[in-house]
């Protein structure tokens, strides 16, 4: 049961159709890990704990610098030369202080990958290198966790939500790591574009959560477009890869 107080606060999810009570119960029991505090992590993380949910990770080793602010709506001015794990937390916790919140301020590598992210029901991938997100995406095929992630450049950017075993993973959508995509060190990004995509993460890790999310039967993942410069939004669904290393979880 949900407390009047809870009641009160999540009175606009609850009234949701299909949500309920018991999809807010749901998110409170929930654990979620974001790794990257930046532009699509700042989104997710405020979605997520205003949402209500129940626990919420937040790895990143960076620290806020002036030219991350145009975009990383989680810090502000006074935070440069912060750990981004510590002016993020303060934020959350302001926004919502029922959300438990475990920072931690280290690149997630491939030692310590599995560690970090077994501790949690979802994983939301919001870094800004393909190092990062192929091994997230690889960490949650052995452990069988189902994650968010996004990639954004410029004025465009993709996203998609993965459950191995029941949908294609990114090594599906793109077998390795492309090489030599120019950064948005050097291409820039509007703001409002990891926005959208961390927007879109969040939606699909509440749908997950609270059991609107559902495999589709032959296993595609759905990949998010969005073209800013249109302003356009497409869907794709990108089949499943038989000689992907996801191609074992669907035998068993
Ligand atoms: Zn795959």
């Amino acid at each position: 049961m949900l407390t009047e107080f809870d009641r009160s606060r999540y009175q606009r999810n609850v009234l949701v159709p299909g949500f309920g009570e018991k999809g807010q119960l749901l998110l409170a029991k929930a654990r979620v890990c974001l790794v990257g505090a930046g532009g699509l992590g700042s989104p997710v993380a405020y979605y997520l704990a205003a949402a209500g949910v129940g626990a919420l990770g937040i790895v990143d080793s960076d620290r806020v610098e002036l030219s991350n602010l145009q975009r990383q709506i989680l810090h502000g001015t006074t935070d440069v030369g912060r750990l981004k794990t510590e002016s993020a937390a303060e934020r959350i916790a302001a926004l919502n202080p029922d959300v438990a919140l475990q920072t931690i301020p280290e690149r997630l590598t491939a030692e310590n990958a599995e560690a970090i992210l077994s501790a949690y029901d979802v994983v939301v991938e919001a870094s800004d290198n393909f190092a990062t997100k192929y091994l997230i995406n690889d960490t949650c095929l052995v452990l069988r966790k189902p994650f968010a992630t996004a990639g954004i450049l410029s004025m465009s950017g993709q996203g998609m939500f993965v459950a191995p075993g029941q949908t294609a993973c990114l090594r599906c959508v793109v077998a390795e790591p492309p090489e030599n995509v120019p950064t948005t060190a050097e291409l820039g990004v509007l703001g409002a574009v990891p926005g959208i995509l961390g927007s879109l993460e969040a939606l699909e890790v509440i749908r997950y959560l609270t059991g609107y999310w559902k495999p589709r039967p032959n296993g595609e993942v759905l990949v998010h477009s969005v073209d800013g410069d249109g302003p356009r939004l497409r869907t794709m669904a990108c089949p499943r890869r038989e000689t992907c290393r996801c191609a074992p979880l669907w035998r068993d």
